[in-house]
């Protein structure tokens, strides 16, 4: 059974928010056209406490897009963004989250950042995410979201390592690139374990 996983449809992720991506809000539409067609929505939400860890605003004299050591991982420095319960967090007004069958949350702890919606980025701690799609049976993705190169990615590497047949939905996704070029190297790196990209107009 199939499953439609939406990745971090948040404010502060589209135009104008604290961490844009460009042309974050364009994949909206395509999410709200896809939810209908899944018997199961699932969405994940970026959700951190003010006193986050992958903030630079929390460590002295650094700034967003330097790497520091967080708890023994390599943390790149992020703009405060997606802090619990603040505008910036709340799903895009424009995403209809009617349908929606369970929301994850991450990021909540302070001490470590978590890219993927199945586990921390230490993979210490997981969400609940996995028993909940093995509890529904199950076995097919299809991932779109914010953003390409991180929280996407890592999501779907996840997936693909719980074997799951993980489906791309390439133009429902919009890339940080903080490198010119992260995009393409992220979707290379997604289908060389396996990730099959497809298009929303393709999927029946
Ligand atoms: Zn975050």
């Amino acid at each position: 059974m199939k499953a439609l996983l939406l990745i971090d449809l948040q404010n502060d992720f589209c135009p104008g928010g604290a961490l844009e991506v460009k042309g974050g809000d364009q994949v909206i539409p395509i999410a709200n056209q896809l939810a209908e067609k899944f018997d199961l929505v699932i969405a994940t939400q970026d959700w951190h406490p003010a006193n986050h860890g992958s903030f630079a605003a929390n460590h002295p004299w650094r700034y967003p897009g330097q790497v520091i050591d967080l708890n023994g991982l390599d943390q790149i420095l992020w703009p405060i963004h997606c802090v619990q319960n603040s505008f910036g967090a709340e799903f895009v007004k424009e995403l209809d989250t009617s349908n929606f069958a369970a929301i994850f949350q991450k990021g909540t702890d302070k001490e470590i950042d978590s890219y993927s919606g199945f586990f921390d980025n230490g993979q210490r701690k997981a969400t609940g995410l996995h028993e909940y799609l093995q509890e529904k049976g199950i076995d097919e993705l299809f991932i779109m979201g914010l953003a390409l190169d991180y929280c996407v990615k890592f999501t779907v590497l996840d997936a693909l390592n719980l074997n799951y047949k993980v489906n791309l939905i390439l133009d429902g996704t919009r890339a940080v690139n903080l490198e010119e070029g992260d995009d393409q190297k992220a979707v290379d790196e997604m289908t060389a374990k396996g990730a099959v990209l497809v298009n929303s107009v393709d999927i029946s």
